[in-house]
């Protein structure tokens, strides 16, 4: 399993998909960059998203509010008072835990006995648990839990005073909640209507880790559904099958791996009145890659409170009575660098012994990364055989000029041609060209398919139509 991981971080850094930010002054903790490669499929990933979520809705309008807003949002929201983790530190090394997560572990099977005298009513109760554990490190004894708030505070402005304090977005949904009026005013839109945010969100997590699994820099992909009180449990329903439909059929990630786990009473959030998660079997175990959840009319009462401003919906009269009310808000939040993880690991492949006739005589493991075209970071790849023949290297650069404008494409003439396929098969680049010296006089080229490794001659002439072809069914 540790395998696994560390071969998918090592392929990610070694290809250009993603760094350790601030790489050469050490690294900073929780943030990461995402090279040539990596910056593509994050593109893709929100394309796909956004026009399954918005363009394809007719009642789902996008936003792009900014990272920083008003203070009072996050007192109104209840973010200042409530969005924190319990926090314990070794007094011996130091090391810092999310108490939750040290209580969520003894519950695996096997733990439990090692610490002996919990039941699973004790295990409730993290305050009461964590004194009578250890480090999980060096073996100290744990500070009592504190809540920690994970918002990065900032300030606006040259004074660094209290009234200028502000904070970086933990979610992009209050800046949709704070925008709904301006929605109202000037999209026609009526309840039942959505509006969908892709963006930055910033959590000063106790633990960041598992790779780009837990951040403190990440994206999200949100989408708060207003609906008429009454209708917030069908529609809930609704979502969640559809976001697992979403990521089965769209990004085409393994069934088997994906499921869902609907959140305990005791793990809902403050604004929640059911949450499930949608979970991705990752190498480490099943983890959460999207949250759907009924924040009722939580965030908009609680923003007409503080603002003063008036956010009631006015429906059609019903039976000749004037309807006004808050709509509830069914909202799935997922976040861009989880889920192309949980895609890296499910595409990642390895073949024993190779299937290139290079890979085969070397006995060496050949990695495939088997990701849908629609998710590839590079579509084409274009090769000639050689690259001491002027003329055959002349005709692969046209070639490369003509596809350019149309698909995301890469220019190889470095090493043997077996070389070549290994690295973009490393890389899930869908198609292959090569240029060979037949090319010369028939002005053709050899398409060669990633998965399979079929090759097919296309003449050149009909290159952008048969890609097109391919690359959109
Ligand atoms: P967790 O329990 O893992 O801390 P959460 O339940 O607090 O996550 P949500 O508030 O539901 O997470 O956020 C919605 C989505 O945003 C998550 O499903 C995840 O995809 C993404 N996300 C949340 N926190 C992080 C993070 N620290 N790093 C990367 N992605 C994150």
């Amino acid at each position: 399993m540790a395998n696994t991981l560390e071969k998918i971080i090592s392929l990610s850094k070694r290809r250009g998909f993603i760094f350790p930010s601030s790489d050469i002054y050490g690294g900073i903790g929780g943030f990461y960059d995402f090279g040539p490669l990596g910056v593509e499929m994050k593109n893709n990933i929100k394309r796909i998203w956004w026009k399954n979520v918005v363009q394809q809705r007719k009642e789902v309008v996008g936003l792009d509010s900014s990272i920083i807003m008003n203070s009072k949002i996050w007192e109104a929201s209840g973010h200042t008072q409530h969005f924190t983790d319990p926090l314990c530190e070794c007094k011996k090394c130091h090391k810092r835990f999310r108490a939750d997560h040290l209580v969520e572990k003894l519950k695996t099977p096997g733990k439990l006995d090692e610490h002996g005298t919990f039941n699973q009513e004790e295990l409730k109760d993290i305050a009461k648990v964590i004194p009578k554990i250890k480090c999980p490190e060096c073996g100290g004894e744990l500070t009592p839990p504190r809540q920690f708030n994970l918002m990065f505070k900032t300030f606006i402005g040259p004074v660094e005073e209290e009234t200028a304090k502000t904070y970086l977005r933990p979610e992009t949904a209050q800046g949709i909640f704070v925008n709904y009026k301006n929605i109202l005013d000037t999209q026609r839109v009526k309840v039942p209507f959505g509006i969908a945010q892709v963006g930055k969100a910033f959590r000063n997590e106790i633990t960041p880790g598992n790779f780009i699994f837990r951040t403190r820099e990440f994206e999200q992909m949100e989408l708060e559904y207003f609906v008429k009180p009454g209708e917030d449990e069908k529609s809930f329903d609704y979502w969640v099958k559809e976001r697992m439909r979403w990521y089965i059929e769209d990004l085409a990630i393994t069934e088997e791996k994906l499921r869902i786990r609907p959140h305990r009473k005791d793990e809902l959030a403050h604004y929640a009145k059911s949450c499930v998660d949608i979970e991705y079997k990752f190498p480490f175990g099943w983890s959460e890659i999207e949250g759907i959840a009924n924040r009722t009319d939580f965030d908009l009462k609680q923003h007409q409170e503080n603002s003063g401003v008036d956010l009631r919906y006015f429906d059609e009269p019903s039976a000749g009575r004037k309807q006004y009310y808050i709509p509830y808000v069914i909202e799935p939040s997922c976040g861009v660098e989880r889920i192309m993880f949980a895609l890296l690991c499910d595409a990642y492949q390895e073949i024993k012994g190779g299937r290139t006739e290079t890979t085969k005589a070397a006995k060496e493991v050949e990695i495939l990364l088997k990701l849908d075209k629609k998710l590839a970071p590079i579509k084409v790849a274009v090769l000639p055989l050689v690259k001491n023949k002027p003329e055959l290297v002349k005709k692969a650069k046209e070639v490369f000029e003509l596809l350019k404008p149309y698909f995301m494409c890469q220019y190889d003439e470095v090493g043997s041609i077996g070389r070549r396929y290994r690295r973009q098969d490393e890389t899930g680049t869908v198609f292959c060209l090569t240029l060979d010296f037949e090319s010369l006089e028939q002005n053709d080229l050899t398409i060669r398919y990633r998965d399979t490794m079929k090759q097919e001659r296309v003449k050149i002439k009909d290159l952008i139509k048969v890609l097109k072809e391919k690359l959109e069914n």
